[in-house]
Order: C-alpha cells, then sequence, then structure tokens
C-alpha cells in the first residue's frame, strides 16, 4: 500500500501515551488502556474497545504491544548528512570545515544525492520520527530527490533548499537571484504535494549576504505557508563572527530580524548563548527554538538555557541535528535534554512529560500542525508502537514499571530505535521492526 492508497478503517487498542495539555504549563502525561477508531488516517474515535467496535463493526482491531505514543516531530535535521554522523573532538567551524561541508559538496552528484535521501528518509522512519524539518542540500536537483524520497514514504516534512553566497566554500556558494529561481522551482513542484511543505533556508547569517537575505524575505513572502528556518547562537566563535560581519546589528538574530525573517512560522536551531532582548524579541514575534542537545554536547557547543526560553515565553521543540547530532532517534535527544538541564545550576528539572512533549506535540506546534503530536480525536494517526524485544534490558523495566510516567521515563532513559516494533504515518504501517 502506498501512502496514497485509503487505509481501511481499523481500531488500535492498548496502552496509550501522549500530551495534548503542555507540561511546562501544568498539564500531565495522559496514559491510558484505550482504544482509538482510525479512519482515512485520522482518529475518529478514542475511548473503550467496545463502544469502539460498536461505533466501526467490521474494522480490524490491532493490539498494541508495549506503549503507543506520537510519532516523533523532529525540528532540525540535515539531509546530506547521515553519512558523517560521529565525527567527534571539534567545534562547529572547524567540524564544518572538516566534516559537514564536504560532505555537502558530495551532494553536487545526483546519484550519490539519491542514495542518501533514502537513507536519511529511511533513518528518520526508523526511529520514529513521522514529522521532520529538514535542512536540504545547497544543490536544487539533491533538494528535488529530497522531496522524492519523502513524498514516496508518506514522511510529514518541511524542507527547503540551502542557500550560502558569502564564507564557507565557493563550491557550496549561489547568488540571490539563482536561489530565489531554484526555490521557485523547488516550490512549485513540491510545496503543498502531499505533506509537503518548503521551508526557506539560509545556512546561517555567517554563509548570507544582505541581498541573499532579501532574496529569502522575497521568497517567504511570495508562497502562503512557506516556511523560514536557520540556525541561530551556536557556538560563541561562530556569534563573534556573525557580529563582525553585520555591525549594523544589535545581535545574531538581529539579522534574521531586520531582514523581516523571524515570525510565527519561522524556527531557528540551538540558541545556546541568547541575550535576553533577543529571547524577548523571539517570544514576541513568535519564532520557536529547535533544542539539539547531543549535537550541542558532541561539539561542545554549551549546555542550552531552556529555563530562560520558557520564562521569556520562546516557543521549544527537539531537533536531532544530524549529522552532529549523533543519531536520529528522539529518545536519545530526550534523554540528553534531560541532561543538559541536570548539569546547569538554574536547569529546568523535566519528567517523562516534558521529553515527550518536547519530542512530540511541542515540534508540532512549533511548524504548525495543530492536528499532529498527540493521539486525541481529529489528529492524524501518526504513532509508533514501543515494544522492545524480550529479554531486553526495557523489556524488563516495563514489565515492572510502577507506573506510565516509570515507564516513560525508563523508554528515554533506555530506547533505541530498535525498540520500535511498528510506525504507522497517516494510519499507513510504514515500518516494521524485522522478525527476531
Ligand atoms: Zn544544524
Amino acid at each position: 500500500m502506498t501512502h496514497d492508497s485509503h487505509p481501511p478503517a481499523a481500531i488500535f487498542h492498548g496502552w496509550i501515551l501522549d500530551t495534548p495539555d503542555d507540561p511546562f504549563t501544568g498539564g500531565v502525561l495522559r496514559a491510558e488502556q484505550c482504544a482509538l477508531a482510525v479512519d482515512d488516517g485520522v482518529i475518529t474515535f478514542r475511548g473503550s474497545l467496545a463502544d469502539a467496535q460498536n461505533r466501526h463493526p467490521g474494522a480490524e482491531v490491532i493490539g498494541v504491544d508495549g506503549l503507543l505514543l506520537p510519532g516523533f516531530v523532529d525540528t532540525h535535521v540535515h539531509y546530506p548528512q547521515p553519512r558523517i554522523i560521529g565525527g567527534l573532538g571539534m567545534p562547529l567551524l572547524e567540524w564544518l570545515d572538516r566534516c559537514a561541508l564536504p560532505e555537502e559538496a558530495r551532494m553536487a552528484d545526483l546519484a550519490y544525492a539519491q542514495a542518501v535521501a533514502g537513507e536519511f528518509v529511511g533513518g528518520l522512519i526508523g526511529a520514529g520520527t513521522t514529522t521532520a524539518l529538514v535542512f536540504g542540500s545547497h544543490y536544487a536537483a539533491a533538494t528535488d530527490a529530497l522531496f522524492a524520497a519523502a513524498y514516496g514514504k508518506g514522511l510529514r516534512m518541511t524542507a527547503g533548499l540551502v542557500v550560502a553566497d558569502q564564507e564557507l566554500r565557493a563550491d557550496l556558494h549561489t547568488t540571490p537571484e539563482r536561489a530565489a529561481c531554484d526555490a521557485a522551482g523547488l516550490i512549485e513542484a513540491w510545496h503543498g504535494t502531499g505533506k509537503l511543505r518548503y521551508a526557506v533556508t539560509p545556512r546561517f547569517a555567517l554563509s548570507a549576504s544582505p541581498d541573499l537575505l532579501d532574496s529569502c524575505l522575497a521568497t517567504l513572502e511570495g508562497t502562503p505557508d512557506v516556511f523560514f528556518t536557520s540556525h541561530v547562537n551556536e557556538n560563541p566563535a561562530e556569534v563573534a563572527v556573525v557580529a563582525a560581519l553585520f555591525p549594523e546589528a544589535s545581535s545574531y538574530s538581529d539579522v534574521y530580524d531586520r531582514h523581516g525573517l523571524l515570525g510565527p512560522r519561522s524556527l531557528l536551531a540551538h540558541n545556546v548563548h541568547p541575550t535576553d532582548a533577543e529571547l524577548a524579541r523571539l517570544a514576541a514575534s513568535g519564532t520557536a527554538v529547535a533544542h539539539c542537545p547531543s549535537s550541542n554536547s558532541s561539539l561542545g557547543s554549551g549546555l542550552f538555557p531552556l529555563r530562560r526560553h520558557v520564562e521569556a515565553g520562546v516557543r521549544v521543540s527537539l531537533g536531532s541535528d544530524v549529522g552532529a547530532g549523533t543519531g536520529f532517534s528522539h529518545f536519545k535527544e530526550g534523554l540528553q535534554a534531560y541532561f543538559h538541564q541536570q548539569l546547569q545550576p538554574d536547569g529546568l528539572a523535566l519528567g517523562p512529560a516534558h521529553l515527550l512533549h518536547l519530542a512530540t506535540r511541542a515540534g508540532a506546534l512549533a511548524l504548525g500542525h495543530a492536528d499532529v503530536g498527540h493521539l486525541g480525536v481529529g489528529a492524524a494517526f501518526d504513532a509508533i508502537e514501543v515494544a522492545p524485544p524480550s529479554g531486553s534490558a526495557l523489556h524488563s523495566i516495563l514489565c515492572h514499571a510502577g507506573s506510565a510516567d516509570r515507564a516513560l521515563a525508563g523508554v528515554f532513559a533506555n530506547g533505541t530505535s530498535a525498540d520500535i516494533n511498528r510506525v504507522w504515518m497517516g494510519g499507513v504501517l510504514s515500518h516494521a521492526r524485522a522478525c527476531q
């Protein structure tokens, strides 16, 4: 079955965990042993199994082993980089020069890019990620290959051509005119097709001239529902270079703000080193921030000031930042987010509901997907079955957990992609673990 066909009505029954109400503002984990009726990929009923069967006689009943969670939402991840995960021991700018950018340049070869696109989309889905905001390639043909791969698998994806016209390497440069032309072609081909949307994506302010940023704004304003994403305040050396390149800007994020690029359809990755004024402006503009904890740890970028973001009212979601991040799994990113807070004197104590929210619903809302990231009536049935193999540590943890909170904490502490048995996107079974 492809994602274009309509799956038959089905009833899913078992332990279902989600966070429809934000734990950062008083919500708690919703954990119920119940049934979901799914029609045409959307949850139309939530309640007892008997009631679900009465309303949907003849629907297939699918029992859930372990726990059913919403599919993960990865709000910052790089398509060209799955093969370079593990470039340890370098800070950001050196890692870009030595690891990331040479691989980005290889994407000029379309056959290479197509192979990476398959690995990338498969890596996301295999890790339980069903929605993603993706940095594409610097090359339009390679970015087109990404959209084709995501479309083929039914991934809910927002992505765009990555653009730069200064610093970095010359073979990754474009021009403001070419950036606009390439974006127009990709928007025409993919924006609004299936579950795909376009994102205007300057790599970071460091590599963008004022004219290129103006071209980005023109593209953003030219098509409804186009998104904006970039990097900000990741590393102190990077922040210093941006300050030198843009002396008229009051801060790193002000470079984007002065070009009209902040707003409710904007999401910036990292923001490890913001000023209070920047946080206030991000909150006021509705701009969201993708927290990428394993990347920040791996590159030594710093500990994420989550409390300052939350207290300022900035929306925060989670990103794997593959390949500076160390893998696709949001189990790991959730745990690393928890570690980041534990290691700071002013850290925000996070419980399992916070981690699940950051990994699912917070990202969906940051991307404007009201009906994604939870498992209530009206939501898309994007879900993962966490069912660790018998005999594994996590299986033992779940068998002996005294509460749903404890079970979920165990999943974030110990879970890996290998513990995900099945993944559904829009009600369609999209991934199943190989038989044991
Ligand atoms: Zn990144």
